[in-house]
């Protein structure tokens, strides 16, 4: 039993990690956007309640999300636990997904946090260009095109994408770190954070972050 949460600010590549915790210890991964939308398709009472919500444009309250979260939890897949990936966002969030999972003799066993220097994360999204006919992604730092602005593979003009902007990138980090700090403090204060550095090719981080699954001081937590 693991339940395991993912936690990166965004570009630093937790989406990449997911998929191998969750190939490494066979569970499925649980992110709060396909939950919600799964609920709400299932027609479940909880689903027409965060339905309700949404509908009117509004945030999902937390005791709503970590409830659909233990209902995923409970299903045959999740058994033996399962990857959160973009839950819990807050440090209320987490609060209250571990009085729910203790109420149902669960814990988050392992918080992962993949550690991308800010100014870092800027720079990889400032740097990415998309190509317009096909969506091809490149870095014009750490993979650019043979020519400049132009796509490898077929030709097409590359473009920067507005949310890729400096400015909009700067804006989002001011808005989504102060809080992944507060989820990070929190998992470290219950002494079940691992912390893998992003910076470290992808290979690289992915056995980083197998190798915190497993500490080696595990007896002694
Ligand atoms: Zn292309």
């Amino acid at each position: 039993m693991a339940v395991i949460v993912l936690l990166g600010a965004p570009g630093a590549g937790k989406g990449t990690q997911a998929p191998v915790i969750a190939d490494h210890l066979g569970v499925p991964i649980l992110g709060s956007g396909d939950l919600l939308r799964a609920a709400v398709a299932a027609g479940t009472s909880l689903g027409r309640e965060a339905d309700a919500y949404m509908s009117r444009g509004q945030l999902v309250p937390d005791a709503t999300i970590v409830r659909v979260f233990l209902d995923r939890l409970e299903q045959a897949d999740a058994t033996s636990g399962a990857v959160l990936d973009g839950f819990p966002r807050t440090r209320v969030q987490a609060e209250a997904l571990d009085t729910a999972l203790a109420e149902a003799g669960r814990r988050v066993d392992r918080a992962v946090l993949v550690d991308v220097p800010t100014e870092e994360l800027i720079s990889r999204m400032a740097n990415r260009r998309i190509c317009t006919a096909n969506g091809h992604v490149y870095n014009l730092a750490s993979n650019p095109p043979e020519q400049p602005g132009v796509c490898d593979l077929d030709g097409s003009e590359l473009v920067q994408r507005e949310d890729d902007r400096e400015e909009t990138v700067r804006a989002r980090m001011q808005q989504q770190i102060p809080p992944l700090l507060d989820v990070v403090d929190h998992y470290r204060r219950n002494a079940v954070l691992a912390t893998v550095d992003g910076r470290l090719p992808i290979e690289a981080v992915s056995e980083a972050v197998i190798a915190a699954l497993t500490p080696a001081d595990e007896a002694a937590r």
